[in-house]
């Protein structure tokens, strides 16, 4: 029987809530929240994640979220054409990467990576002689790579596995640390639950060997032995003369001189790059805390890209950043959508898609930069701006269209306005 849904029951405390069925939840929120039938009905379409599968991936599942997947073309990487789907809810960031390819097609972006290894971190407290512990954990390193490797069979199977021990010792608030680094490949995983079982595993032994006490055991997002690289070349002809090259560079130059901007630029980096990562079913939080951690590593928070000008007088942009991405683990392989994008791009190992996304990133960045140096982004982005206004002013169908072109022609693209359009038109 369904509860009431007039609003009357408030409280939070419902118990057994994440043992029910997603429609019993539904139902139970709707009369929290006062859902009426239609609204019900909405959330209750899953769409195309099959509901068994979204109540397993994370808890007390109700309903889900879609955003749309656009597809930027015009992308040569390590000369090959890619399609790549991107994930957002947010307009002109497809474009962006479709106008930035199409610019640079002829040499395309040139991509690398330093590795697939992430670092676990493994926090000692209360160490009596840190200096002498630190080395009797060196020396323990054939110890520690068996625990870690025996964690892993499969991973060792398919070449990956520990590589390497750092130990540092952290002068805190709450006196000395000792900081235990696993470095372990993880190939084609993300990682994140490789390591932390290794971090846990390890720990016992590696508070016997300190002569400490051992609290936190969990990967680093910092993931800077993961790093992915891209570069490419713009002619002045192809983007508009030297003028629009020299804003560029100068719009770079203020990004790493001033944290303030540098936020806003990064942004605007990570609104191509979490659209992919997102996409694929990757973990967007992970990619985006590495990102602006590695961007603040020279002790002040500055651009993820570089900008010159080469001896031909063209553009070159390049950027590097971290990019814990895999084919494995998470929701890549199980949500049906990140394995089809997965197939649009064509990759089969981490380092790959790890190079796309990179590339991406450069894209968005030189097309961000383009348009603030000229036109501003503003002429870009009222096209579709204009048509989300002229929904929210209650345009259907052919409407939007009709409503969004007034609101340009106008130049006044507010809900007011759409409002007094969209009575005319009905009229
Ligand atoms: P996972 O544990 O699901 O899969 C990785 C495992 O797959 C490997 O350990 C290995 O045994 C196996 N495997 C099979 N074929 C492989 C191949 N070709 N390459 C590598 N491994 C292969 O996933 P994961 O990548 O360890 O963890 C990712 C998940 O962890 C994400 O959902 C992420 O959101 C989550 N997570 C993130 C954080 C964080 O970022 N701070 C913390 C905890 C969990």
């Amino acid at each position: 029987m369904s509860a009431r849904r007039d609003g009357a029951n408030r409280s939070s405390r419902i118990a057994g809530f994440h043992r029910r069925s997603p429609a019993e939840r539904l139902d139970l929120v709707a009369a929290f929240a006062g859902l009426d039938d239609a609204e019900v009905a909405h959330l209750a379409d899953m769409g195309n994640l099959p509901v068994v599968l979204a109540d397993h991936m994370i808890e007390n599942v109700v309903a889900t979220m879609n955003v749309p997947i656009g597809i930027a073309t015009n992308l040569k990487i390590d000369g090959e054409d890619v399609l790549v789907p991107m994930a957002t809810e947010e307009s002109s960031v497809v474009a962006a990467v479709c106008n930035a390819g199409r610019q640079s097609y002829d040499g395309g972006f040139t991509t690398s990576v330093s590795g697939t290894l992430m670092i676990a971190q493994v926090q000692a407290v209360d160490v009596p002689d840190p200096h002498a512990a630190r080395l009797r954990l060196l020396e323990r390193r054939d110890d520690i790579k068996a625990i870690c490797d025996a964690c892993d069979p499969l991973l060792l199977k398919i070449g990956g596995g520990f590589r390497d021990l750092e130990v540092r010792i952290l002068d805190t608030a709450g006196g000395a640390m000792l900081v235990t680094h696993l470095i372990v490949d993880t190939r084609d995983a993300m990682g994140a639950n490789a390591v932390n079982t290794m971090a846990e595993a390890v720990a016992p032994r590696i508070a016997e060997w300190s002569g400490g006490r051992v609290f936190l055991r969990i990967l680093s997002n910092l993931a800077d032995r993961r790093l992915a690289r891209a570069r490419a070349v713009w002619t002045t002809d192809a983007i508009g003369g030297a003028g629009v090259r020299d804003g560029i560079v100068s719009a770079y130059h203020f990004a790493e001189a001033d944290p303030y901007r540098a936020a806003t630029h990064n942004k605007g980096i990570m609104n191509g790059i979490s659209a992919v990562v997102l996409a694929t079913g990757n973990d967007t939080r992970a990619v985006e805390a590495g990102a602006h951690a590695y961007a603040a590593r020279n002790g002040r928070y500055a651009s993820l890209t570089h900008y010159e000008i080469d001896a031909g007088g063209n553009l070159c942009g390049s950027i590097e950043l971290p990019l814990a991405v895999g084919l494995i683990g998470g929701a890549t392989k199980i949500h049906p959508t990140a394995q089809a994008c997965l197939k649009i791009l064509g990759v089969s190992t981490a380092e790959r898609l790890a190079r796309i996304v990179a590339a991406v990133g450069l894209a968005q960045n030189f097309s961000a930069l383009k348009a603030l140096a000229t036109t501003g982004i503003q002429a870009g982005h009222m096209g579709l701006h204009a048509q989300n206004v002229a929904m929210m002013a209650g345009a259907i169908g052919e409407e939007i269209d009709a409503v969004a072109r007034r609101l340009v022609e106008q130049k006044a693209v507010r809900i007011d306005v759409a409002q007094a359009i969209l009575a005319d038109l009905r009229r």
